[in-house]
């Protein structure tokens, strides 16, 4: 949400997903209308307290209209065009593809593989994947019911439900739409084929606990549950970016929000590379700092998918897994409190913050590496309002900085901020344009900025 905010789209996400209210909460139950059922939700206040924006609910076909319209305003998307055929090449890719039954060869200098988990780059180059064996064979089924005789004290994001077959019911508008995620086991000689129409309609019903109610079968998504990483995510002139990277379990909603951080830590790489601003070894820095990210939140959604199999095999009682869902429902620690090591950041000597709970616990800190924090400089405008598209040097007001070619210095004047990013009257903070810290200094010394720079950008 932090980064479709400095695209402009906090709003319009926000009014194209779930109320936030509805969000934050969580229920299990033998099924929807069951007396068993238990829910419970964070309060509003606690939500999110170090970030101008919040954990939303936005179904992805309604979040990427709205993305490809920004895509589009920047850049040639084309649907329905299919790449079949990728070579490495001295100097860069020749990819074919396919459109209207029409092949046309595109070279170029670098190839993103965002292709999915389905994907073909990866397996093309030879890069294997690294975690568990895939963890089930799952179903989507979206459906569209009025579950409105429900009480107001029963809407949930999301309700484990111990019906037959059991899995989770997630609300996509949270009125009419819905989705159950459940699954099969092949071993027990189920397969996707057994997702009928029928079948579906009377899962949907158990789940909801009310034999006959109206439902409508919207569509039904075979899907595999994994928690897998790549053992590379770049060779070059191929960076993996994604899914194609690394698959998340859904528990947690990490997944897309961990490919959309690929996807900001790459551009302004490349961007940079291209225009030769940077040395190729920026490119580098890519998969050292997102690799790691991946590989923890990839962790971390196995940790959920754990505590709701537990919940499902009827291994913990309501109380206990209503508790331990509810407990893991906050990140904070997870999706701002990570950091990169890399030659693309410039060390300090200060160690990073080590909170008893590094999932929950967020820390704001301006260490280089970290994402510069969040800290409200007026109303409506964070910290994070200030930053990019290129570098900036947030500092003091009076501090001496001056700026340097492809540095913007912001002077920012909160006694809180002074607090947060901790550079005294003279010092400042270099941010990349991904929002992290690139360098920190106490003191106002621009010949130390300009060898900060060389060193992020890999420039000899
Ligand atoms: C049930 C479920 C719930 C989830 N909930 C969440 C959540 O709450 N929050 C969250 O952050 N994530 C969630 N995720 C994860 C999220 O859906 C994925 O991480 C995200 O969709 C990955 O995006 P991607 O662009 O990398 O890959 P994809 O969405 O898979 O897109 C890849 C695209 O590449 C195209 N493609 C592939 N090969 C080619 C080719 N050769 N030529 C042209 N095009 C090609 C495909 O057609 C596809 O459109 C969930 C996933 C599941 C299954």
């Amino acid at each position: 949400m932090e980064i479709l905010r400095s695209w402009g789209l906090q709003d319009e996400v926000e009014r194209a997903g779930m109320p936030r209210e509805d969000v934050l909460a969580v229920g299990v139950g033998t099924s929807l209308s069951a007396d068993d059922y238990l829910r419970k939700a964070a309060a509003i206040a606690e939500d999110a307290a170090q970030s101008p924006t919040y954990t939303y609910l936005c179904s992805q076909d309604v979040l990427e209209v709205i993305m490809r319209r920004v895509a589009a305003s920047a850049a040639d998307v084309r649907f329905g065009a299919t790449m079949t055929d990728l070579r490495i090449e001295p100097g860069g890719v020749a990819a074919t593809i396919v459109a209207d039954g029409a092949a046309t060869l595109v070279r170029a200098r670098y190839l993103v593989a965002a292709d999915g988990s389905r994907g073909t780059v990866r397996r093309r180059l030879g890069i294997a994947v690294e975690g568990p064996p895939p963890l089930g064979h799952m179903v989507s089924i979206m459906f569209d019911a009025d579950l409105g005789f429900l009480p107001p004290g029963r809407r949930a994001a999301l309700s484990f439900v111990r019906s037959t077959p059991g899995g989770a019911i997630e609300a996509v508008d949270n009125r009419r739409r819905w989705i159950m995620q459940t699954g099969y086991d092949p071993a027990k000689g189920g397969s996707a084929g057994d997702f009928t129409e029928e079948y579906c309609l009377a899962a949907v019903r158990s789940a909801i606990g009310i034999p006959d109610h109206p439902v409508d079968i919207v569509g039904v998504m075979p899907w595999l549950q994994q928690a897998v990483v790549a053992a590379e995510f770049a060779r070059d002139p191929v960076y993996l970016a994604g899914d194609a990277a690394h698959v998340a379990t859904p528990q947690g909603g990490f997944g897309m929000n961990c490919g959309i951080q690929d996807a900001h830590n790459l551009a302004w790489k490349l961007a940079a590379v291209l225009r030769g601003e940077a040395g190729p070894r920026l490119l580098d820095t890519y998969a050292e700092e997102r690799r790691p990210i991946a590989v923890r939140t990839v962790d971390e959604s196995l940790v959920n998918a754990m505590i709701t199999a537990q919940m499902m095999a009827g291994r913990l009682s309501m109380n206990e897994a209503i508790e331990q869902q509810a407990g893991r429902r906050g990140s904070e620690g997870l999706v701002l409190g990570f950091h990169y090591d890399s030659a693309a950041v410039v060390p300090d000597g200060t160690p990073a913050p080590a909170p008893a709970d590094p999932y929950r616990t967020y820390v704001p800190t301006a260490r280089p590496g970290h994402r510069a924090p969040h800290v409200w400089v007026s109303p409506g405008v964070s910290t994070l309002d200030l930053l990019g598209p290129a570098f900036t040097l947030l500092t003091a007001p009076g501090s001496g900085w001056a700026g340097v070619p492809g540095v913007r210095v912001v002077e920012v004047d909160s006694a809180e901020w002074a607090e947060v990013y901790d550079v005294g009257e003279q010092g400042a903070v270099l941010v990349r344009p991904d929002g992290h810290v690139g360098w920190r200094t106490r003191s106002a010394d621009h010949a130390e900025l300009e060898k900060a720079l060389d060193v992020i950008l890999s420039r000899s």
